[in-house]
């Protein structure tokens, strides 16, 4: 039987909605729309293209986004200027830092600008005061994928707690943040990674399957339980003809799909997946828009926790 496919896209016009009263009252209560700052270094194509949607979602739901671009020459310094002076503003409640950062800015450039934000306006959730917030199952800003691969879930009637729940991949913005918030759901949480021996073996024992890897159509129906969910958080665009015949092999449509725009988007799932699992989510339209949702409500939370603390205040 052909998988449930999980509409992500649907789910966050869901909540994009949801949040529209929010970002209301907020608007009401500080006379300003709640405000993000985002900022762009280099001309990666791919962060041109993420930072573009998310300035578009936030203005289609009344949250005020500000571009603040700096060229791939740009010093670690003068990115630190800029997040300081977002840490100082009074109109952003929430900051983003688009990764990745050019390679020109040096070793531990990402870790040291991600540690100058504002814990409070870390809608990315990446300071380590809010990963350890995380960790301790009380943090307010929790990474955007992690967060919209459970409400996926949730919204989805999947059942987290008591499952038996398997994430390959341990990076700090996907993989170890959603093995955490599934932990914190009382699923039983195995982390897989380059290292892990016989990946099928333990894949196999999973209700629920989080794939965060970036290699295309890695994980085939041997390594999924009959009737399992999988979630598929891998986005890689492939462009080189000779790759795309070969995954493509036996596919024609989707060979000339190929062809035609001379590129494809791709998930770490292999759709051969739908025919063992119960539901997966699709790349496009799964867990993408999910993570545009969370950035905007978490430029929300970071707004009201901001009324919050000057209501105190007063
Ligand atoms: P990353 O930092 O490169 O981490 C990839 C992880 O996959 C690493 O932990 C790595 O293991 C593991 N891995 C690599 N090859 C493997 C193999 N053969 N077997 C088992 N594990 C393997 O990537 P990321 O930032 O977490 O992103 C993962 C994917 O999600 C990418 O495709 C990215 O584009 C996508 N993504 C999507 C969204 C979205 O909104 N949909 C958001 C963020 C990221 P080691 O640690 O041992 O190297």
């Amino acid at each position: 039987m052909a998988a449930r496919i999980l509409d992500g896209a649907a789910i966050a016009r869901t909540i994009r909605a949801e949040l529209a009263s929010r970002i209301q009252a907020v608007t009401a209560r500080l006379g300003r729309p709640p405000g993000l700052g985002v900022v762009l270094v280099g001309d990666d194509p791919a962060s041109e293209i993420y930072v573009r949607n998310k300035l578009k979602a936030a203005h289609e739901s009344g949250v005020r986004a500000d571009l603040r671009r700096l060229p791939a020459t740009a010093t670690l310094t003068e990115v630190l200027r800029i997040v300081e002076a977002l840490n100082e503003s009074d109109e952003h409640d929430g900051i983003l830092v688009q990764s990745p950062l050019p390679r020109g800015l040096g070793r531990g450039a990402e870790q040291a600008v991600f540690d100058r934000i504002d814990p409070a306006k870390d809608v990315d959730g990446f300071h380590p005061a809010n990963v350890g917030r995380l960790v301790q199952n009380r943090a307010l800003l929790t990474p955007g994928t992690p967060t919209g691969v459970i409400e996926l879930l949730d919204r989805s009637g999947i059942q987290i707690a008591g499952s038996r729940a398997v994430v390959i991949g341990r990076s700090e913005i996907v993989g170890k943040p959603t093995a955490l918030l599934l932990l914190h759901r009382d699923a039983t949480v195995t982390i897989c990674h380059s290292k892990t021996p016989d990946l099928a073996a333990v894949t196999g024992q999973a209700d629920i399957l989080v794939a965060a890897i970036g290699r295309p159509w890695f994980v085939g129906p041997e390594f999924v339980k009959p009737g399992s969910t999988i979630i598929d958080v891998g986005v890689t665009r492939v462009t080189d003809p000779a790759y795309a015949k070969a995954l493509f092999a036996g596919m024609p449509d989707r060979l000339r799909g190929f062809e035609m725009r001379g590129s494809a988007v791709m998930g770490d799932v292999h759709p051969r997946c739908g025919e063992v699992a119960g539901a997966m989510t699709p790349v496009p339209g799964g867990v993408g828009p999910l993570t545009i949702a969370m950035l905007l409500a978490n430029t929300v939370k970071a707004a009201m926790a901001a009324i919050e603390r000057q209501s105190v205040r007063w």
